[in-house]
């Protein structure tokens, strides 16, 4: 047993940081468990400037799909390209405003890398995927492509698709259909390789326990994978560009075939913006205070680009239609809350109310607080 405890160690470190990713900090991640609710989740460790930030597991045991969404990393207006994306975080002052500009003349200089979109060898944008990042750049060349007097209509189109809940409804009814019946698997090979291994080693030696463990693997793989390309087969795994590496890492490598809902999951909801998604999985309440973060960041923002203030304008318009096709409005979900006795200010965000004293809120990375006398 002694000889084996240093192969479970480094299993065990391999499963933990598979469930950290390393994704644009302007992404956000829906999470959900064996229960059916949601959560969302913001990367940690990210700092305004910096472009990307760690999204730490919700859980250890992987039993649950995580989503992850990202808002355009860029802003195209009539008039051109500019970089510097929407998202919250970009908004208070990770990305926005200042970004470079990109005449649709020039987009076949844009190219994909990895999960880059890359102008003259640097960063124009992030994106949480390489599936995404292609995606991104056919949705810019075929703007670019529009003649001009019909390229507004064409973004609208394209920025609207991002806010479709049927369709953000739609694509996780598939993916559940896909992968009834593995939701217990995750367990089963956490069970097998942190369990039933060392107890195999302790009883019945090495040799008969490497045996036993990896036709057990094996019999549990074999399906994670098939559930795998049958989903990158339906487009329900957009990053399957690298379909059969993906495929030998599931077979082979079990820290990563615990993790498989995650992997198949992540990609899912590519090209959704994360209000969208956030309508669709969230509670009501739990919604209006995600949609609360998202609208004061956007319209905190005043940038000096003109088409940043074209494209600023057509976020807020999407955003407004999506809050009245759920039956709620911007100037709702903006609305004081009811005062608590001995409160004099609220955080206008998160919404938690302070006694005299604070200025700014310690939840929400100082927003200045607003009180309860001022309308
Ligand atoms: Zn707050």
């Amino acid at each position: 047993m002694t000889e084996a405890w240093p192969l479970f160690a480094l299993l065990a470190i391999f499963y933990v940081t598979e469930g950290f990713w390393w994704v644009p900090a302007s992404c956000v991640c829906f999470w959900s468990g064996m229960r059916r609710s949601f959560l969302s989740a913001e990367p940690i460790w990210r700092h305004a400037r910096d472009s990307r930030g760690v999204l730490p597991p919700r859980t250890l045991l992987a039993n649950g799909c995580r989503y992850l969404t990202q808002a355009w990393p860029l802003s195209i207006s009539p008039d051109g390209i500019t970089s510097g994306g929407w998202s919250a975080f970009e908004a208070l002052g990770g990305g926005l405003p200042g970004g470079r500009s990109l005449a649709f003349e020039d987009v076949s200089e844009l190219s994909v890398s990895g999960r880059r979109l890359v102008l003259r060898k640097q960063t124009f944008a992030l994106l949480g995927s390489s599936g995404a990042a292609i995606d991104m750049l056919k949705l810019v060349r075929s703007v670019a492509r529009t003649v001009p007097e019909e390229r507004e209509a064409a973004i609208r189109t394209a920025l609207e698709a991002g806010f479709d809940r049927v369709e953000v409804r739609r694509r996780i009814r598939r993916l559940r259909c896909l992968i009834r019946g593995t939701r217990m698997l995750p367990l089963l090979v956490l069970l097998n390789l942190f369990v039933l291994g060392p107890l195999s080693v302790v009883m019945i030696g090495r040799g008969v326990f490497w045996a036993i463990c990896l036709a057990i693997h094996v019999m549990l793989a074999v399906p994670v994978t098939i559930a795998f390309v049958r989903a990158s087969r339906r487009a329900l795994a957009p990053d399957a560009v690298d379909r059969v590496g993906v495929s030998i890492t599931l077979l082979m490598f079990a820290p990563a075939t615990a993790r498989f809902l995650e992997i198949l999951s992540c990609n899912l909801l590519a090209g959704m913006h994360p209000l969208a998604v956030a309508s669709v999985v969230l509670e009501e309440e739990e919604f209006a205070r995600f949609a609360r973060g998202h609208i004061l960041a956007i319209r905190q923002v005043q940038p000096q680009d003109r088409v940043q203030r074209w494209f600023r304008e057509r976020l807020l318009e999407s955003i407004d239609g999506l809050l009245s096709r759920t039956g709620l409005s911007a100037s709702r979900i903006l609305e004081a809350p009811p005062r608590e006795p001995d409160a004099v200010s609220y955080c206008p965000r998160c919404h938690a109310q302070y006694r005299d004293g604070p200025e700014r809120c310690a939840d929400c990375n100082g927003v200045e607080l607003k009180s309860h006398e001022t309308p």
